[in-house]
């Protein structure tokens, strides 16, 4: 018998660790949050509504766009693949790791990744994916799904993560954060050394370059991408920013809304595999374009949420996702979604069915403090209340997939 959203809300209350580490994020972020921008040199109001213009030609136009990026993301030497669907994209992996006789995986953070399953995918086919961004590698270690998408282990105090260490690594029990850190270098140091394929997700692809613009805290994608001799790309279809200039702009906004940093510590801007005379460098680099419902959703009514930059300010501003967390945010029948809080609660509906998630849009107050932090301004309770009219079979018309339908919460 499947959970109810109504009894993972109930338990995640009862969860004082849960409630401990929520209230610690919740309170961390702001700050942070409010510190970074007012380091900006322009008002983040204007910022972020040039951020929001952007968003919009981008996904207005997404064909032509994606048609320049793929056009120039060859043209560097990166081999292109389109997947249809979650399937697809896992096969196109597979062939590729198979094919490269790769045993172990080493994975940067990738939200598409999660999407497809990817990593139960590899498994079953008896590849090794190991998780090097640190939180990743914590919920691996703990057979977790992450809990949120900049900060995967936010469900967790340094108490768990050091029985995690004792009872998955064999080593002696601590909570001291530096000594955790330094165990897992050791672990991972020597994967990427081993991986014989990286595979990364993709923060920005830039049109008129063919750029891949990764962001991160840790180093870790920069080693996913250069140390394995082939290097994966998953990217969702709507990941894109017409310019360079573009990508600037949102480098401004990203960093400082996901942790509230000026600028993250790695910025890597990525062209090809490695040319002549390089000496590092993957011989071969492939992007998998993933489209998995987003075609349907850029032509429906929530089409405003694939504006989404991915930085997980909605969900540390949310007044619920701070008491719930991001793992009561799941499908009606257990079906899994990585995206939780506001933004999810529009994008899983969105890409995997009302019928199924749709009773995640009532857990809202609706007010507003979503759309205040967003980068991008995504009206989020808008779209939030038109999942709900969906949901109530007030627009069955709005899905291509006709899957909308009320759902018990
Ligand atoms: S909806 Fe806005 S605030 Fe939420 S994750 Fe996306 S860009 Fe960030």
């Amino acid at each position: 018998m499947s959970v109810t959203f109504r009894q993972r809300i109930r338990a995640a209350l009862a969860n004082p660790v849960l409630q401990a580490a929520l209230d610690a994020n919740a309170e961390r972020r702001q700050q942070a949050f409010k510190a970074a921008f007012e380091s900006l040199p322009q008002e983040r109001e204007l910022l972020r509504k040039r951020a929001h213009a952007v968003r919009a030609e981008t996904i207005a136009h997404l064909d032509s766009y994606l048609e320049q990026f793929i056009a120039n993301v060859q043209a560097n030497g990166i081999a292109v693949h389109r997947a249809a669907d979650a399937k697809q994209a896992v096969q196109i992996v597979l062939d590729l790791v198979q094919r490269a006789g790769a045993r172990t995986v080493a994975k940067s953070k990738s939200m598409v990744s999660e999407e497809i399953h990817l990593n139960q995918a590899l498994e079953a086919a008896g590849i090794r994916p190991v998780e090097t961004d640190l939180g990743e590698y914590i919920v691996q270690l703990r057979g977790e799904p992450p809990a949120h998408i900049i900060t995967p282990a936010v469900h967790l105090r340094r108490g768990e993560v050091g029985r995690t260490f004792a009872e998955k690594l064999g080593v002696a029990y601590t909570e001291d954060v530096a000594v955790l850190t330094r165990l897992a270098r050791q672990v991972l140091r020597q994967t990427f050394l081993e991986a014989e394929v990286g595979l990364s997700g993709v923060n920005f692809g830039v049109a008129e370059s063919g750029t891949l613009c990764l962001v991160t805290n840790e180093g870790n994608g920069r080693m996913v991408t250069t140390l394995p001799p082939r290097h994966i790309a998953l990217m969702g279809i709507e990941r894109l920013v017409p310019t360079l200039e573009d990508l600037a702009l949102m480098l401004y906004l990203l960093p400082r809304s996901a942790t509230g940093q000026k600028l993250s510590v790695y910025t890597s801007l990525i062209h090809g595999p490695r040319r002549p005379g390089e000496v590092d460098g993957p011989q071969e680099r492939h992007l998998i374009l993933l489209d998995n419902g987003r075609s349907a959703l850029r032509a429906s009514p929530l089409a405003e949420a694939l504006y989404c930059i991915r930085c997980g300010a909605c969900l540390n501003a949310c007044p619920v996702f701070r008491e719930i967390g991001g793992h009561a945010y799941q499908g009606a029948h257990g079906a899994y979604s990585p995206y939780p809080g506001p933004i999810g609660s529009v994008v899983s509906p969105g890409l995997f069915g009302v019928a199924e998630f749709g009773h995640l849009a009532r857990a809202s107050s609706l007010c507003g403090a979503c759309r205040e932090v967003c980068p991008v301004d995504i009206d989020l309770p808008k779209l939030l209340l038109r999942v709900r009219a969906a949901g109530a079979g007030c627009a069955p018309q709005w899905t291509a997939a006709g899957n909308w339908g009320g759902d018990v919460i």
